[in-house]
């Protein structure tokens, strides 16, 4: 008993059948005298086909009006549940992002929720119904559609669940749950019990789209602990939280990231301010810099190579370019034929070692590292696209298998 928001993605979506499955699970926890709130995406791959829509129109759409069309996904996902909810005889209603009251900032298409007005969802709640509200929307000042990012109606749901102190947040999707590895990539891949929000954290922003990195930064902020499920299989999923009782396992997962482009500055002069001018520039246009290497000076010039999202390098490259001459005016080159392989565990915190049997990991598969970043709970390199699905394995045999 007690208020449940329960999300699923679009495949659990995807046609008839899906959402009639859906609306069963969600008819049978309503039944067992839960309040509940339904977070949807947009069914199977209209987030993808709408997206190419806009490419057959424009090379460059407004932001602005990429939301506008990106938004009415979940539009009809919201809308076909709720009628099935209806048929299944479920007093139920849908709202958009902006009805079930998600304020943002004013970025279009990686918006931020600033706040939620939760009175109209609370009154309908009220009325005794289910309320299905559509994920990955909101509105800006402007009262312009706004949307919060790839994967973001998982944020949608995690925020509704800390706004209404849910009592559960459960995430249905097309796998178990958490993996030490994307199954569908390495079927030998172990599903967890329970990973930390710090994990899961690395996991999600290195390429691990089971969920989406804003989602587990929110459910750490407000501690809404997580149940990442399947929609098909009722089987225990994940459990995602502050902190976990299954200790020494070293390296909770493997995850590959292919969102990574390559950008090398040349011979940019060796003097102060140089990186600041180049990563400011990139900062001013919100774009994440991840991986930074510096060449050691030569000549009085040096080489500055870092990674941005590959969905960011054209408006990297056009930016350092538009400003060459601040830093000196060295070739600018963008390399996409790179993808980021990454593991992740708070118990590599207290090992030595780890590093060096992944590189031999690598080693062994002839597989050459490009770029090295480390941090307390995970190492990521850069290495050959080509090479990256052997690179999973091979890592994922070494310190999982
Ligand atoms: P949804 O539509 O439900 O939001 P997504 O496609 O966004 O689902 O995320 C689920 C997918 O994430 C899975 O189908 C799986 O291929 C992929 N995935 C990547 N890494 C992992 C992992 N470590 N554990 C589970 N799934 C993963
Ligand atoms: N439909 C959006 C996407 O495909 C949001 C989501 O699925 O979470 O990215
Ligand atoms: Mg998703």
């Amino acid at each position: 008993m007690g208020l449940i928001v329960q999300k699923f993605g679009g495949t659990s979506v995807k046609d008839r059948n899906r959402i009639f499955n859906v609306a069963r699970i969600v008819a049978n926890t309503r039944k067992a005298g839960n309040d509940v709130v339904v977070v949807v995406s947009a069914q199977g791959d209209t987030t993808d086909d709408l997206i190419a829509k806009a490419a057959e129109i424009s090379s460059n759409p407004s932001d602005r009006e990429m939301d506008m069309l990106l938004s009415t996904g979940e539009q009809i996902s919201i809308a076909l549940l709720t009628m099935a909810l209806q048929e299944l005889g479920i007093s139920a209603i849908s709202l958009t992002g902006w009805q079930a009251g998600f304020a943002t900032d004013r970025s279009y298409t990686k918006a931020r929720i600033k706040r939620i007005n939760t009175e109209r969802l609370e009154s309908e709640l009220a009325r005794n119904r289910v309320v299905v509200v559509a994920g990955f929307q909101g509105l800006n000042r402007s009262d312009d559609i706004t949307t919060l990012g790839r994967g973001g109606s998982d944020t949608s749901a995690v925020a509704l669940a800390a706004a209404l102190h849910a009592d559960r947040c459960q995430i249905f999707t097309d796998v178990e749950g958490v993996y030490t590895a994307d199954p569908r990539k390495l079927p030998k891949a172990t599903k967890l019990k329970e990973i930390t929000f710090d994990e899961m954290l690395e996991l999600a922003s290195l390429g691990a789209q089971v969920l989406n990195n804003r989602s587990v930064e929110l459910a750490k902020k407000y501690g809404v602990e997580l149940e990442v499920i399947s929609s098909l299989n009722p089987v225990p999923g994940t459990i995602v939280k502050e902190e976990t009782k299954v200790e020494g396992m070293l390296i909770k997962g493997v995850a590959k990231d292919e969102n990574v482009a390559v950008i090398s500055i040349m011979e940019v002069p060796d003097v102060p301010g140089m990186s600041f001018k180049v990563f400011s520039l990139l900062a001013q246009r919100n774009i994440n810099v991840d991986i930074i290497l510096q060449s050691s000076g030569r000549d009085n010039s040096k080489d500055l190579i870092f990674t941005v999202p590959l969905t960011e390098a054209q408006t990297a490259l056009s930016v350092l370019n538009e400003n060459k001459n601040r830093f000196g005016g060295g070739d600018i080159k963008v390399s996409t034929d790179y993808a980021k392989v990454s593991i992740v565990g708070a118990g590599m915190q207290s090992h030595s070692g780890v590093a060096s049997s992944m590189f031999e990991a690598l080693f062994n598969q002839g597989i050459n590292i490009h770029m090295i970043s480390t941090s307390e709970i995970k190492i990521s390199v850069i290495i050959d696209k080509t090479d990256a699905d052997r690179a999973v394995a091979a890592i994922h045999d070494a310190f999982i298998h």
